[in-house]
């Protein structure tokens, strides 16, 4: 307790100073949701946002949140969705890709490696809530994954030491772990994924580790697109009917129920809301 508190303390001072300084910096490395709850002033919103971010991040996308782990089940998959990558932060200095995304060795490699020593820091991508903190020692050796606002999760393998716990909330740049050679390795690297309901996506097209930045400042992901690791047959069959929305400023549960041609009761059904909720611009919903 007494270690968290700190650590609170910590990034509460360290979000003072930066904003004094460079204030356009931070505001461009925080996530939406943080800049959301800075712009709004009705206390109800504000609790309403809290509630969403206790329960687990892109809530509406996501069928379960558990502990254990990377892959999951009865997620339904979208035929396309966009996501938000501002707010991204290398989680390695290290430019060097050691080992591309794709098959090797007569299976899928579904990350990327970057080259990094034992005990290099480990940086949160982007902001989110820590889903798993585990060990395996024939594969990932000691990893990380975190589910993340924008709708990805990452996951950080082959760690010498994990700095996080399961269920925590992380800013993005905020140290996870430390870099190691931990599981199935011949050498220290990172191995760094990015995973969209279980499907694992070719980090390279979102991120260029060279240049340490972002491709875009969004990726749109299509089911039957290439570079993809699909987990899931099911994907294909339910891809017609699935809808998500990214909602606008000044929407509401009526209009989009009416622009979708569904009832609000349904729309409060598919994404676990009740009928009096005020959406918020960003909000994820499923509207089919
Ligand atoms: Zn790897």
């Amino acid at each position: 307790m007494e270690f968290s508190w700190i650590k609170t303390l910590i990034i509460a001072s360290a979000t003072m100073m930066s904003v004094s300084c460079m204030a356009q910096d931070l505001i461009a490395r925080q996530a939406p949701i943080d800049r959301k709850l800075r712009s709004v002033d009705s206390l109800a919103l504000q609790r309403q946002i809290r509630a969403e971010q206790s329960a687990y991040p892109a809530l509406s996308l996501y069928p379960n949140w558990d502990n254990r782990y990377v892959t999951m089940r009865g997620a339904i998959i979208p035929r396309s969705y966009t996501f938000d990558l501002r707010g991204f932060v290398m989680p390695i200095p290290s430019r060097k890709i050691t080992s591309p995304f794709g098959p090797r060795w007569g299976r899928m490699h579904k990350g990327l490696d970057i080259k990094c020593n034992i005990g290099d820091t480990i940086y949160a991508a982007f902001s989110g809530k820590i889903r798993v903190v585990n060990y395996e020692g024939g594969g990932y050796g000691k990893y990380i994954v975190i589910r993340h606002y924008n709708g990805l999760e990452t996951v950080y393998g082959h760690l010498s030491k994990q700095l996080v716990s399961p269920n925590e909330n992380v800013r993005a740049g905020e140290p996870i772990g430390l870099g190691g050679a931990t599981g199935h390795v011949t050498g220290s690297h990172l191995h760094f994924e990015t995973r969209f309901l279980g499907i694992a996506i070719n980090p390279a097209l979102m991120f260029n580790f060279p240049m340490q930045d972002v491709v875009a400042d969004t990726y749109t992901f299509h089911s039957t697109g290439p570079n993809r690791y699909a987990g899931t047959e099911e994907a294909e069959s339910n891809a017609d009917v699935v809808r998500y929305i990214v909602v606008k400023h000044g929407e509401t549960l009526a209009r989009v129920a009416r622009q979708y041609k569904i009832s609000v009761d349904k729309l409060c059904e598919l994404n676990r809301l009740t009928p009096s909720t005020q959406l918020r611009p960003g909000q994820i919903l499923r509207c089919s």
